[in-house]
């Protein structure tokens, strides 16, 4: 008999969970209501939302909205989309995390602590993610986001420093690259210990699942990994399953997992990044059962 189970510590975020809850509440009241970017990076809870009328828009379609409710998803949005929001008549629903609104905190009292141009505020981050843009809007586009060791010699960076992180970065990786950049602040004469503030900003609800995720992959002969491909989450938790089950297998839909063979394997885990639906991961083991059971017949 083949075992599969399910990681009961996978599945959404409670940002993520508080924005679904306040999209399906608003959506049984209203029409049509927008979302700014889609409400999470997982194509198939997008589109269940969808259906319910949910419709996500990008920034140029959303600045040409009028007289309409649009939701702001967990990752938060910069200041500039709240004044073109009371602009247009929009209405907003802000479902943004309040750990990234606690980061967002931080950054504008960081702005106000450095004086008008002394200081730098580094974020470890990608640059492109929609939760990092709205991070360098809290500094009003002061913030230098840096990812590598290089990112900080191509720009011009003046101490006291603060590094701040996107909330859903790789806690080793950050170490490294605090390593880095007080090894940089030595070679250049300055002082980290006194002229380097560090805030520790990656989600606790991420850094913790990178050892769950571990320890449950290790458990099984066979693992799949549900996520969106544009999670970022996704990619870093499933490389932590990689490392500890070379057996493990990214997909994003349930129908992928048959392109999976499963000839001689006891037991297959199932687990998820922070953007996947638990919904996801119990219609991929029904799928399994079932397959399993026509295999065997
Ligand atoms: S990963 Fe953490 S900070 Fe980001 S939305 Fe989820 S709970 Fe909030």
């Amino acid at each position: 008999m083949i075992r599969i189970e399910i990681d009961d510590r996978s599945g959404f975020c409670t940002g993520v969970v508080e924005a679904v809850k306040t999209a399906e509440e608003i959506l049984e009241h209203s029409g049509t209501v927008y979302s700014l970017g889609e409400i999470v990076h997982n194509a198939e809870e997008v589109d269940r939302l969808r259906n319910r009328g949910l419709k996500p828009i990008n920034y140029e379609e959303f600045s040409t909205l009028q007289d309409a409710t649009v939701l702001i998803r967990a990752h938060g949005e910069p200041p500039e989309t709240f004044r073109q929001a009371a602009e247009n008549n929009i209405r907003l629903i802000d479902a943004t995390c309040p750990i990234v609104l606690k980061l967002q905190r931080q950054i504008r009292e960081q702005v106000d602590a450095f004086s008008e141009d002394l200081g730098s505020i580094l974020i470890f981050g990608k640059s492109d993610h929609p939760e990092v843009r709205a991070l360098v809007g809290q500094s009003n586009g002061r913030a230098i986001v840096c990812r590598k060791p290089e990112d900080l010699d191509a720009n011009i960076i003046n101490p006291p420093l603060a590094l701040f992180s996107q909330t859903t970065m790789n806690s080793l990786e950050y170490r490294r690259f605090q390593g880095t950049l007080k090894d940089l602040m030595r070679n250049r004469g300055w002082n980290p210990d006194r002229q380097l503030v560090i805030y520790h900003s990656i989600c606790a609800q991420v850094s913790s699942r990178d050892s769950r995720i571990r320890e449950f992959a290790a458990k099984y002969d066979l693992v799949f990994f549900v996520s969106g491909r544009n999670s970022s989450n996704g990619k870093i938790l499933f490389e932590a399953c990689k490392e500890v089950n070379m057996h493990s297998y990214f997909i994003s839909s349930p129908e992928e997992s048959d392109r999976v063979k499963l000839s001689g394997v006891k037991s297959i885990g199932i687990c998820g990044a922070t953007s996947s639906p638990q919904w996801l991961l119990t219609s991929l083991s029904e799928r399994l059962s079932a397959r399993l059971n026509i295999n065997k017949s």
